[in-house]
């Protein structure tokens, strides 16, 4: 089909339109819809949408049952992640067999080869071309939370109190869909509370490492380290300083004297480090107290776009560090591990996982 006309794109239907509420009257009318390829208000698994017509008038002939199909290509109408229980394992990103088939090719192309020195971050140093973008990463994230503070005084959001559910709009929508505490007996009903920062933008922590090629966590460790958003230790490692939490800084490369053994070079002969200034000021998060609302709908306006801006920025720049500074994610829970190897520590929880 061909792509609607840029027109057509704003033309919005019920959104609780059932199939069978759809009807044509009129070829006008049919061409209209056959049209409409990128409706974007339309949402359905599998971005199709089967439009059964019914026939008004059975007598003309123009209304044959038919069945057409709306493609929705669009990137905001993609499905939503599938939804998966603590007892199944999550998808690797990248299928195994694809994994280890490029590391037979490594192997293949490196054989016969002199050995290369090892780059940044594994040889223990930071890549120091990322440190900006570490740092923009970082004030995107506040950015983003400070702004959503700010609409959240003027945009009705509820959160569900028992499951992560959130719904932007005056009163939360009917869907059965809860699968928090006790759902069964509200079938599966949402409770509907006013909804805060941490509801739209759920925290997901992760240990902070003083070195991040140090030794794994070891379970008994587990309360002793500190946690902190895993954006913020992965911006750390990236090259970020945050006086709270100290990281170790090399500045020569380490000495591997085995596959998994290594010490760190002499840097007694270097002059001692001076403290530098951040490279770039870094924002600070304001409190609820002395969040402004937005004064009027052109500011609300230039917030949002602002927040979906810092939202987007952020993402990106993290997917760009995190392709030099592996992230590790439980195949079972959503604990993550900002760091080349998983923790040691026990605190999964979910069925039949331990690391
Ligand atoms: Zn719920
Ligand atoms: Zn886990």
């Amino acid at each position: 089909m061909s792509a609607a006309p840029s027109s057509m794109r704003c033309l919005c239907l019920p959104p609780r339109m059932g199939s069978s509420m759809l009807s044509y009257h009129s070829r006008a009318d049919f061409l209209k819809l056959n049209s409409l390829t990128s409706l974007s208000s339309f949402q359905h698994r599998n971005g199709k949408l089967k439009l059964q017509s019914k026939p008004m008038a059975p007598s003309r002939k123009l209304h044959q049952p038919c069945a057409l199909v709306i493609r929705c290509d669009h990137p905001q109408n993609a499905d939503l992640p599938r939804y998966y229980s603590k007892k199944e394992k999550k998808p690797f990103p990248v299928p195994i067999v694809e994994l280890r088939r490029a590391a037979r090719e490594r192997f293949k192309k490196s054989r016969g080869q002199p050995k290369k020195p090892v780059p940044p971050p594994k040889n223990g140093l930071i890549v120091k071309s990322l440190v900006p973008l570490a740092y923009d990463v970082f004030n995107e994230r506040i950015t983003l939370i400070n702004n959503l503070k700010k609409l959240l005084k003027v945009v009705k959001v509820h959160a569900c109190r028992y499951c992560n559910e959130i719904h932007v709009g005056p009163i939360g929508h009917p869907f059965k869909s809860c699968r928090g505490h006790r759902a069964s007996i509200r079938k599966g009903l949402h409770e509907w509370t006013y909804a805060t920062v941490e509801d739209v933008l759920v925290p997901v922590d992760s240990y902070h490492l003083y070195d991040r090629l140090g030794k794994r966590i070891r379970h008994d460790e587990r309360f002793s380290i500190p946690r902190l958003p895993a954006v913020v230790e992965l911006c750390i490692q990236a090259g970020v300083e945050v006086p709270e939490f100290p990281t170790k800084r090399r500045r020569k490369p380490i000495i591997r004297i085995g596959k998994s053994e290594f010490v760190d070079a002499d840097e007694s002969e270097l002059p001692d480090p001076v403290p530098e200034p951040p490279l770039k000021p870094i924002l600070t998060e304001i409190p609820d107290t002395e969040i402004v609302a937005p004064r009027d709908q052109e500011e609300k306006i230039q917030l949002a776009e602002e927040t979906l801006e810092a939202w987007e920025q952020m993402r990106r720049g993290a997917k760009k560090l995190m392709r030099m500074y592996p992230v590790r994610v439980c195949g079972y829970c959503p604990e993550v591990h900002v760091g080349p190897s998983g923790h040691k520590a026990q605190n999964c929880g979910a069925h039949k996982h331990q690391q």
